[in-house]
C-alpha cells in the first residue's frame, strides 16, 4: 500500500466524491487511524484494520474483507 497523509487522501476522495465534506472526511480518517493505532481489528477476520476503508466503507475491517481483493499494491493507507 502507498502511505499518504490524511489531507492528501481526503483531497483525492473529495475529487471522486464531490458531494462529501472535506472536513468530515478528514475527521473520519483521523478517527480510523487512531482506532487502528490503538489496536482495532477487522470485525470479520481479526486482522489489523485498514484505516482508509474503515473510514469510508462503513464498517471496521481489513483491506481484504472490505474490498474482497488480496492485492493492495494500488491502494492507499493513511497515517497521522
Ligand atoms: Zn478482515
Amino acid at each position: 500500500m502507498t502511505r499518504i497523509s490524511i489531507k492528501e487522501y481526503a483531497k483525492k476522495h473529495i475529487k471522486c466524491n464531490p458531494d462529501e465534506n472535506l472536513k468530515d472526511v478528514i475527521s473520519r480518517l483521523k478517527d480510523a487511524v487512531e482506532r487502528k493505532n490503538s489496536g482495532a481489528t477487522c470485525s470479520i477476520c481479526g486482522a489489523s484494520i485498514w484505516a482508509v476503508g474503515s473510514a469510508v466503507g462503513g464498517f471496521e475491517g481489513c483491506f481484504t474483507c472490505i474490498t474482497g481483493e488480496h492485492d493492495d499494491s494500488e491502494d492507499y493507507e493513511v497515517f497521522l
